[in-house]
């Protein structure tokens, strides 16, 4: 009896709980855990605790192992050879779907619609339910039957003269069709309009014509005649090849119908619809002229303009202005005649004078000589595209919206398809143009005909459930025709999540990395109630996070710590964010209780008479609304305002572009803007992003540090060394001499998998020590260069404490909090964090010039609170120099402890794009149009 109840409690715990016993992945310290099944799970920890170890290396990894089993027996081969996660036993594992920030290769021409699906449902949608219209004449092509045809006619006043004709396709041989019309017994014909008789045999005619039709019937209209129309409508049909015209024989007009599903008036059809064809990437869906990427090389106005707060004359356009002689001429004549002022500024024109100075206009054709508009001017200038003019003018010229499609990649029928009979119903290219948000609206509100109805509901309802999902993680300011590759990590993570939620599945494990990087705290309580959502159907989501407002959210934490690398890997503490806040050994309820609040000096005086500024005025980029950029040099500033609201349109897009061009000769074209005061002040724009270091795997932070050179220096000293004539370059692993040629340096060699991303297995010659058995031979203290690029970075300085020029690099390494991190390992296994502190280190290893603008986007993404107070110290360290800091940030740590603010806001997309507050944060948090005070 009592057997059978314990038996019965371990079957249910087994249900409910995920059983992790002696996991020792990495730095985990043979830890045993259970994980509530169906809750939402937090876990924390400073960086290197060992949390992605647990999260995505043991959990994940032994999920998609069990999954491979499942599979073909060569995939188990391949999966043998993996390294298994270091567990004992893992039980109560659901099926796993982890989601990471990396957004590694991702199909250049996939779209936030096409990754959450949203696009595939419309494609079907619009093949199903769709309305064809004529390009040309802009009708909804329908297919009129014969009676249809019959009683609109008979709908026209009584008595009228009327006659029913069968318009013949164009091209079409005139003495032929006399010839057939005389056989079959019709006597008259219309040529260009005019009635003529088929014995009165045309000679005066031409041989072919465009506008031929054969009068089948001429009658005047009474009720009774509905036989006699039936027989002649269904008589022209047939001639016309499903085209009839009745026309009023007194007032000359016509009316035309279609019994395919053709245009009525020039037979243009749209044929049998697909799902493909409303496709860019199918060969019946491209658009011809750009092959369906939507952009051509052409010339950009944007290029050739100079600044819109210029007049023509002052040169707003390059190569226009009144010191062009020549060119000022003519483009003033055409100004002229569009009556438009060449000494006003640029951006006062109206968008009518502008197109027609930059495109041309009737007006200015008829000049003499005709001026074809400057971008017409230049395309004649450069001709066929050879020669020294052609490539003096390529600086002008780069991707453009496709002319043709306008940037949709859709081919004619495509675009030409829309939800709705209406002339103001939508396109699919429509639709891939609109904020989500407002999509979301449109289609709450859309209404089909009723017989379109019973095919659409179910594909409305998928569409809808997915855009309400997508608003909920944040991302409303988004369409669907955005590129995956243009998103911030952040924003395709949640993509994904909102993709998954909407694909309904339950009882799944759900791993994420980081879902509230970059959102604002505004999103954040979205993203929240997301997460939750996604529980509540039924699933456990397990999710690694430092943010405080989720912590709270999460029916467990797991904190993990109590140090990094070696130092970490214990389960300091288990429970609900105010239990945690209670355990005097979780690191991370310090935080919780509010007991370390982020300290560092005292902050700069932003506002003192002396200090120079940074201004970058007028930038009206995206959705900028000539937003002016005030940075007080030598201090720390962050610009925050909700997602969309323009940050990065005014910071990296514009700013940083401009300042590079200034001072290092960049070619990247900023957004406009109107002026850049200041940048003399500057010596150099350094950007410290979170994108990998170097630009293969094989960078790591000794070769990004310069470390490695100077250690491959030493090992070259060494006696064995010497003896056998060794250089520097042997101990090289990316050139052939010292390394190992069976992975070529790399220590572990890449099996490709059919179904799953390349796996990479520890290479069997060299065993992963990268080198050939004599370059190992080389010995510093006791020291092989293998082991050496195996050593953390704290390892290392007491090997090299004598090396005052190694040491001040691993020093700078430590003080960016990066001591646990192994000299050699891989760039491709830093988290975005760690890339941005090696990037961080490296700057402060310098000489310093002290002249320098640091900027930083999202900084603080991956970082746990006490990372966040170590980062703050580095960035205090470089204001302390006299350098400048310039953080783009959503962290409220990272606000308080700013010298300066700028908050864009007020809202995502078309509602953001101005600077709604500046100040120190502390004014920030009083100002009222300030949308980030509140969480000051
Ligand atoms: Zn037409
Ligand atoms: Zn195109
Ligand atoms: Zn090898």
């Amino acid at each position: 009896m009592v057997a059978t109840k314990v038996g019965e409690r371990a079957e249910r715990d087994a249900l409910e709980t995920i059983r992790i016993r002696g996991a020792r992945t990495h730095n985990l310290k043979n830890i045993s855990l259970d994980l509530p099944r169906g809750r939402l799970v937090v876990i924390t920890g400073v960086s290197g605790s060992g949390k992605s170890s647990l999260a995505f290396d043991t959990i994940c990894a032994e999920g998609q192992r069990r999954y491979v089993e499942s599979l073909s027996t060569y995939a188990r081969q391949v999966m043998a050879l993996l390294p298994r996660a270091d567990v004992d036993e893992i039980e109560g594992l659901s099926p796993v779907i982890s989601i990471e920030q990396k957004t590694t290769g991702s199909n250049p021409r996939s779209n936030v619609g096409t990754a959450t699906e949203i696009v595939d449902y419309l494609r079907v949608l619009f093949a199903r339910a769709g309305t064809p219209f004529c390009p040309v004449h802009g009708r909804a092509l329908k297919a009129d039957s014969v009676a249809g045809i019959v009683e609109a006619t008979l709908g026209r006043p009584e008595g009228s003269k009327l006659m029913v004709l069968a318009p013949l396709p164009p091209g079409r041989n005139v003495r032929e069709v006399v010839a057939e019309g005389l056989r079959a017994g019709f006597m008259r014909f219309r040529i260009d309009g005019v009635v003529e008789t088929f014995d009165t045999l045309p000679e005066k005619l031409p041989e072919t014509s465009d506008a031929l039709e054969v009068v089948v019937d001429r009658l005047r209209l009474r009720a009774d005649q509905r036989e006699r129309l039936v027989e002649s409508v269904e008589t022209a049909l047939e001639l016309a090849d499903g085209r009839v015209r009745i026309a009023d024989m007194d007032s000359g007009e016509t009316e035309d119908f279609s019994s395919r599903n053709a245009c009525p008036s020039c037979d243009y059809t749209a044929g049998v619809l697909e799902p493909n064809l409303f496709s860019p990437n199918t060969p019946q869906g491209a658009c011809p002229t750009c092959g369906g990427t939507g952009t051509v090389e052409a010339f950009d106005p944007d290029l050739v303009l100079v600044s819109d707060e210029l007049s023509i004359a002052q040169g707003a356009l390059e190569g226009w202005g009144r010191e062009q002689e020549g060119n000022f001429e003519r483009i003033a004549a055409a100004a002229r005649a569009l009556g438009v002022s060449v000494d006003v500024p640029w951006k006062t024109l109206s968008a009518g004078a502008r197109q027609g100075i930059l495109r041309g206009s009737p007006e200015t054709l008829a000049l003499d000589p005709p001026f074809h508009g400057v971008i017409g001017e230049l395309e004649r200038l450069r001709g066929d595209g050879d020669g020294p003019i052609a490539r003096a003018l390529e600086r002008f010229r780069g991707p453009c919206a496709c002319p043709e499609c306008g940037g949709s990649g859709l081919g004619l029928t495509a675009r030409n398809v829309r939800l709705g009979d209406t002339p103001d119903a939508k396109s699919l290219a429509d639709l891939l143009t609109m904020p989500l948000a407002e999509l979301s609206d449109y289609f709450q509100s859309l209404s089909l005909p009723e017989s379109k109805r019973l095919v659409a509901d179910r594909l409305l309802e998928a569409v809808r459930v997915r855009l309400e999902f997508l608003h909920n993680v944040g991302v409303g300011y988004l369409t669907l025709g955005r590129r995956i590759e243009t998103l911030s990590g952040g924003e395709h993570q949640r993509i994904r999540l909102a993709g998954l939620l909407g694909s309904g599945l339950t009882g799944l494990l759900y791993v994420l990395d980081e879902p509230s990087i970059g959102l604002h705290p505004v999103d954040n309580a979205r993203l929240i109630r997301t997460l939750e959502d996604l529980r509540d159907l039924g699933n456990t989501v397990l999710v690694v996070e430092h943010d405080e407002e989720i912590m709270r959210a999460a029916d467990r934490i797991i904190d993990l710590g109590p140090g990094a690398g070696e130092a970490g890997g214990y389960v300091l503490a288990e429970g609900r964010a105010e239990e945690l806040a209670c355990n005097e050994r979780s690191v991370t309820g310090r935080y919780l209780r509010r007991e370390r609040t982020a300290p560092g000096p005292a902050p700069i005086d932003a506002r003192a008479p002396d200090r120079a500024r940074l201004e970058l005025r007028g930038a009206c980029g995206h959705n900028l609304k000539n937003a002016t950029l005030r940075v007080p040099l030598g201090c720390f500033t962050v610009v925050s305002g909700p997602s969309g609201s323009g940050k990065s349109s005014l910071v990296n897009d514009t700013l940083l572009p401009a300042l590079v061009a200034r001072l290092q000769g960049g070619k990247r074209t900023p957004l406009p803007y109107a002026e850049l005061l200041g940048a003399e002040e500057l010596d150099k724009v350094v950007v410290v992003d979170q994108s990998p270091i170097g630009r293969t795997p094989r960078s790591n932070p000794a070769t990004y540090t310069g470390l490695f050179g100077l250690i491959r220096e030493v090992f070259a000293q060494t006696q064995t060394a010497r003896e056998r004539g060794y250089g520097p370059g042997r101990f090289s692993f990316n050139t052939k001499g010292g390394r190992c040629e069976a992975c070529q340096g790399d220590g572990v060699v890449r099996v490709e998998m059919q179904f799953l991303p390349d796996v990479y297995v520890t290479c069997d010659i060299c065993g992963g020590e990268r080198y050939n058995r004599e370059t190992l031979e080389c010995r510093f203290k006791g020291r092989s260069i293998g082991d050496v690029l195996r050593m953390t970075v704290s390892e290392a300085s007491e090997l090299f404490q004598n090396h005052p020029q190694i040491e001040r690099r691993l020093q700078a390494l430590r003080d960016v909090g990066l001591g646990y991190v192994r000299l050699g390992q891989s760039a491709a296994t830093l988290s975005g964090g760690e890339a941005q502190r090696v990037k961080l280190a490296a700057e402060l290893a310098r000489v310093e010039t002290g002249r320098t603008l640091y900027v930083l986007d999202e900084p603080t993404t991956g970082l746990h609170f006490a990372d966040v107070e170590e980062l703050l110290g580095v960035l205090r360290r470089l204001t302390a120099q006299g350098n400048t800091v310039l953080v783009v940030e959503h962290n409220v740590d990272v606000m308080r402890a700013a010298d300066w603010m700028v908050d864009l806001g007020p809202a995502g997309g078309e509602a953001g794009g101005r600077v709604v507050a500046e100040g120190t944060p502390a004014e920030l948090a009083r100002n009222p149009e300030s949308v980030t005070g509140p969480w000051l």
